[in-house]
């Protein structure tokens, strides 16, 4: 094989990351950007960078990309993804190739987290790995016996939409009670502001000056550090749910590991001993001696990094 790079590329609603990935795996050049998230931009955006990367370096294997969503990874089609205007139906694969003159891969964005953190991140040496993005929304992956599991339709793995209360609050995606609607920035935050308004008597309020419009899930870690019970047990309870949906699906699928990646600021202490509490209060004895929790080791760059991964395995035969 004398090509020497991948292009992998990892679309959010709100950034843009790009870089030629090399046989090892290591990144030469790299590009970010700021997206609108409205499709027309990101498509324009996205043949940009590959152009960009294409004469940084002419010898390009292939071009990987995560992307918010439900992603036919086999025709390389967008079903749909909330954060991004228009998302909807998008033959992500056939454009690229059009465009690129080169063979274009498509996948979820928490898929290529998943990659490349199992191929050299926190799950390297792991066969069976379930992978958990905190964030706006609640991205997941599950890779099995070393490969990602991508289901019937190709959707598989939405741990976000686990429900976690059979009777709770509508979710996005039309169920009830799922854990993103709990573990979701917006929901940690909206939470917080409740027990404020009931309560009072928390940190926070000052820290925003009194405008509670201004809380976020950092503000709320801030507070939870400074020794604030209130925001201390708003974590908590996070860790709470992720660790009954995890004390699930580790019953389900016995992982040797689940990697947690994305944003709980500074807290992330008071999550992780929870969500380890909580499995193993409510996982079966094997699964939950077994399985261990640990955070991301890639940070942003995994997306990116895992999307050009996935081209080197889908083209070179490594698996
Ligand atoms: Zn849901």
């Amino acid at each position: 094989m004398n090509k020497k790079y991948s292009i992998g590329i990892d679309l959010g609603g709100t950034n843009l990351r790009a870089a030629l990935i090399n046989s090892q795996w290591k990144i030469k050049e790299r590009i970010a950007l700021a997206t609108s998230g409205i499709r027309e931009e990101a498509l324009k955006q996205i043949e940009e960078v590959i152009e960009k990367l294409k004469k940084k370096e002419g010898d390009i294997l292939g071009i990987g990309i995560g992307s918010p969503g439900n992603i036919d990874v086999a025709e390389g089609i967008i079903y749909d993804a909330p954060n991004i205007k228009g998302w909807n139906d998008v033959p992500l694969k056939s454009y690229v190739e059009g465009k690129a003159g080169l063979p274009a891969f498509i996948d979820n964005d928490a898929n290529m987290m998943a990659l490349a953190e199992s191929r050299l991140g926190a799950g390297v040496g792991a066969k069976n790995i379930v992978c958990l993005t905190l964030g706006t929304g609640v991205g997941g992956a599950l890779i099995v016996n070393g490969k990602l599991y991508h289901g019937a339709a190709l959707t598989a793995a939405e741990i976000g939409h686990i429900p976690v209360n059979m009777n709770g609050p509508l979710c996005n995606c039309g169920g009830r009670g799922c854990l993103e609607r709990y573990v979701g920035n917006r929901f940690i935050v909206e939470r917080a502001v409740e027990r404020i308004e009931r309560e009072g008597g928390s940190l926070i309020v000052g820290l925003v000056g009194g405008d509670l419009g201004k809380v976020t899930p950092e503000i709320i870690s801030q507070a939870a550090l400074k020794g604030d019970k209130l925001s201390v047990e708003i974590w908590n309870e996070v860790g709470r749910y992720i660790g009954v949906a995890i004390a699930g699906l580790a019953n389900l699928l016995n992982p040797e590991i689940v990697i947690i990646g994305g944003g709980v600021a500074n807290a992330d202490f008071l999550v992780f001993d929870e969500i380890k509490a909580t499995i193993k209060k409510r996982a079966m004895r094997m699964p939950a001696k077994m399985v261990r929790v640990v955070p991301a080791k890639l940070g942003g760059d995994a997306g990116m990094i895992g999307a050009g991964i996935l081209v080197w395995e889908k083209m070179v035969d490594r698996l």
